[in-house]
């Protein structure tokens, strides 16, 4: 029996990694159930899943949610609580399904006490990848993806070494936007922008689908779980989404992986891996898809792609930059306060005034993504 842990249980991944675990509950025990304040929908899933412990975002959401929890649940709460709830259970595997790089200290404790990580927390990895994956080499601790993309390259990758790969290419739906010109993007409304036409997500990557910068947050999240350069990775635009994404290996031979868009396929491989069960979800037919369309990738269309290749390759504290940037002006976006083009345009301003930091460590990476934050809640 798998013990799990789930920090961010009440959005997309979140109850989506429920629904996987609904479908052969006896093979899964629920250890832990984090969210931020949905209490309503935290409740319900402690009722059904009766985890050790739950945590919410403040105090007063912890004692709001107190009298409704069963009997053997406890309620811890905030930055504090969340590192408790990652590192302090039994869970052998912690799926990392908040949003953000406010996911780093957690994920670095569950690391840090040997538990696996079912990654979707992709922004932790962009933030700190050369500590994250540092420390889980040293504890011996398995990052298993959950994105599509990155689960579609593992499985592609299974078994072969790394020296016989000559690049990997992640696939990119275009988002919400994708038959737009870039005239034709001034004006978008956020409703317009949160309507995806493959996946349902929550709104922070949905935002990141349309600017692109999700794909290159993936791109520098590839970088750091397979161990390739960023000229061995490539992007193409893939508008039906049903080839997950694929290695070409150093013979020519291609291996992609493919199947419906349904994200609960890659957080059940990530769950049960080396193994494979049934799942949850309809299986793909070709001939009634009929035709798999391709676009060459467009960094003039689509700056946030550039940007992000760019800070990676910098490497040090601008893929941190990049990161905070992009999430404080996805937030300002979708409160109203700025145009959909102006996230590049803040992304790009913050990133022209960082002073790169060498090797950051986590207090660095926390004080560089402070002032990220800061600057790019002013331009
Ligand atoms: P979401 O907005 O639907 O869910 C976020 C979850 O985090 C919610 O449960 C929320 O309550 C919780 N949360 C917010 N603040 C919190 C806090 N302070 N403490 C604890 N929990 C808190 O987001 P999502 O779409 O599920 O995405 C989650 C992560 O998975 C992101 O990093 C995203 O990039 C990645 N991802 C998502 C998908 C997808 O299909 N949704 C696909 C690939 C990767
Ligand atoms: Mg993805």
């Amino acid at each position: 029996m798998k013990k799990l842990t789930i920090l961010g249980s009440t959005g997309s991944i979140g109850t989506q990694t429920l629904d996987v675990v609904n479908s052969d509950r006896e093979a899964y025990e629920i250890q832990g159930l984090a969210a931020g304040s949905n209490i309503k929908l935290l409740i319900e899933q402690a009722k059904h899943f009766q985890p050790k412990v739950v945590c919410v975002s403040s105090k007063a959401l912890a004692e709001e949610a107190k009298p409704y929890l069963p009997a053997g649940t406890s309620v811890v709460y905030g930055e504090e609580g969340l590192i408790e709830i990652a590192a302090g259970t039994d869970a052998d595997t912690v799926v990392t399904a908040i949003v953000g790089s406010r996911g780093l200290n957690a994920t670095l404790a569950a690391i840090n006490e040997g538990k696996h990580i079912g990654l979707a927390n992709k922004e932790t990895l962009v933030t700190a990848g050369h500590i994250v994956m540092k420390q889980a080499k040293a504890r011996g601790v398995k990052i298993l993806p959950i994105d599509s993309e990155h689960s579609a390259i593992f499985q592609c990758l299974n078994g072969e070494i790394r020296s016989t790969v000559k690049a990997i290419t992640l696939t990119a739906s275009g988002g919400s936007f994708r038959d737009r010109t870039r005239k034709e993007l001034e004006g978008v409304t956020v409703k317009e922008a949160l309507n995806h036409p493959n996946w349902s997500m929550g709104a922070k990557i949905t935002i990141d689908s349309a600017t692109m910068a999700n794909k290159g947050l993936e791109v520098i999240e590839a970088h750091w779980l397979f161990n390739l350069s960023y000229e061995q990775i490539n992007v193409l635009l893939h508008p039906e989404s049903i080839i997950h994404s694929y290695v070409e290996f150093i013979d020519n031979s291609i291996i992609a992986q493919l199947g419906l868009p349904d994200m609960r396929v890659p957080i059940q491989y990530a769950l049960t891996y080396p193994d494979r069960q049934p799942t949850p979800t309809e299986s793909l037919n070709l001939a009634k898809i009929a035709a798999l369309h391709f676009r060459e990738m467009d960094f003039d269309r689509y700056p946030c792609l550039r940007m992000a290749f760019d800070s990676g390759k910098a490497g040090q504290s601008a893929p941190t930059v990049f990161n905070a940037a992009n999430e404080t002006a996805v937030a300002r976006f979708l409160g109203g306060e700025i145009t959909f083009l102006d996230i590049e345009r803040v992304i790009e301003t913050v990133l022209s005034r960082h002073i790169i930091v060498d090797v950051p460590d986590v207090q660095s990476i926390a004080e560089v993504d402070a002032w990220a934050r800061k600057e790019a809640s002013l331009v």
